[in-house]
């Protein structure tokens, strides 16, 4: 059965990397015949310019027929003074809050030969391969009531954490298979010892275990995992937690690793099906100039097969191909100089795609 992935390419860097991920998807493709079909629509700036619209009723209707949609990025200074909803960053958000994508994981990985590009030592976070995974529709973002008002002769402003348990349930859920899918190590992060809302949260984890029993489970405080990950990130597998710890922990641990450039992610809705897309903009300092890095948009194409499409050896040759290319010194501009100079070889964005084709083919 064929599965049909929209390309939403974006601006700025987001159509340079993007032509590249497609390639590697082209090559795993065909050589593990998966019956991958895919479909190119303009995104954000692009699609603005074209029609007026950040995202036509055409694009939001193809990404919910998809199995999974790969985005590059969107944005820009052109798009500064465009009326407020007609931003790429609008297009973005509806596409998100239309196709229900609750669940956010950010994995951040640090191959061994860029340790020197963390402000960590290089003991410390070398070979780090940790997945956050994000509640990104519910908690303190979305809760009511909000605002600010007068109270007693003074401005109050408030917010309201709150989380239903289908809500705990859903995420704790898509926790436990991304760890199954992993090291089945599973560390739900709460404010259990301060926040009711946490309470809730920890006894429904618990509750949701129970149906993973091949998955060790553990319980974090949030300032204690804060504190955790810069002590000793590679302690972790998988973390759970809710939106406003996410939002927060996921920066922490993309920093870990130093480079934006290598950091893919995932949106996923209730059925696993996902957008991908690397953590960074659009960059548009470096469009055009060929220094865009396009590994973590390839990354997020290995993503996209392992945990929406269900093909792990092709996502496996990819991620493989990727700590070859790595392991040989092949390095954009933005991870060159991280300890093996002398041995590295500076390339552009597309001899880094040349590059990753090349390592899977060989493999
Ligand atoms: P950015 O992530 O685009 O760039 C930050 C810095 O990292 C820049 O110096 C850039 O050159 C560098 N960088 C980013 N990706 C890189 C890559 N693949 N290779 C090498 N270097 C890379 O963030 P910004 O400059 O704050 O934002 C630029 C635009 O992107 C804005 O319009 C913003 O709204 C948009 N944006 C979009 C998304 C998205 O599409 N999901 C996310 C963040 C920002």
């Amino acid at each position: 059965m064929s599965k049909n992935v929209v390309i939403l390419p974006g601006d700025g860097i987001g159509t340079e990397i993007v032509e590249q991920a497609v390639r590697v998807l082209d090559v795993v493709n065909e050589t593990h015949k998966l019956g991958i079909e895919t479909q190119t629509f303009a995104f954000g700036g692009a699609s603005y310019d074209q029609s007026g619209e950040p995202l036509t009723e055409e694009t939001l209707n193809a990404c919910r027929a998809a199995d999974a949609i790969l985005l590059g990025a969107i944005g820009g200074p052109k798009y500064d003074k465009a009326p407020r909803d007609k931003r790429p960053e609008r297009g973005l958000l509806r596409l998100r809050s239309e196709l229900g994508l609750f669940s956010n994981l950010r994995p951040a990985l640090l191959y061994p030969e860029l340790a020197d590009a963390s402000s960590l030592k290089p003991e410390l976070v070398g070979g780090l391969d940790l997945m956050i995974l994000r509640e990104l529709t519910g908690g303190i973002y979305f809760g009511e009531p909000r605002g600010i008002e007068e109270r007693n002769g003074q401005r109050v402003g408030f917010n309201t954490m709150v989380y239903g348990e289908d809500e705990i349930r859903r995420i704790a859920t898509s926790g436990f298979e991304i760890a199954r899918q992993r090291n089945k190590r599973l560390c739900s992060v709460d404010k259990a010892n301060v926040l009711e809302v946490s309470e809730l949260w920890r006894e429904v984890v618990i509750d949701v275990a129970k149906d993973y029993p091949d998955v060790e489970l553990s319980h974090m405080y949030v300032d204690n995992a804060a504190m955790q990950l810069v002590r000793e990130p590679k302690q972790f597998d998988v973390m759970v937690t809710s939106n406003l710890f996410g939002d927060i922990l996921s920066d922490a641990a993309a920093m870990l690793t130093g480079s934006i450039g290598m950091l893919p992610s995932a949106s996923l809705d209730i059925n696993g099906k996902g957008m991908y897309e690397p953590v960074h903009g659009s960059a548009p300092d470096i469009a055009g100039t060929g220094k865009a890095n396009p590994l973590a948009t390839i990354l997020s194409v290995s993503m996209m097969l392992r945990y929406t499409l269900n093909e792990a050896a092709a996502a496996d040759q990819i991620d493989t191909a990727v700590a070859t290319v790595i392991s040989n010194g092949v390095r954009c501009a933005d991870i060159a100089g991280t300890g093996q100079s002398g041995k590295e070889t500076l390339v552009n964005t597309a001899q880094m795609g040349d590059a990753v084709v090349a390592a899977i083919q060989a493999s």
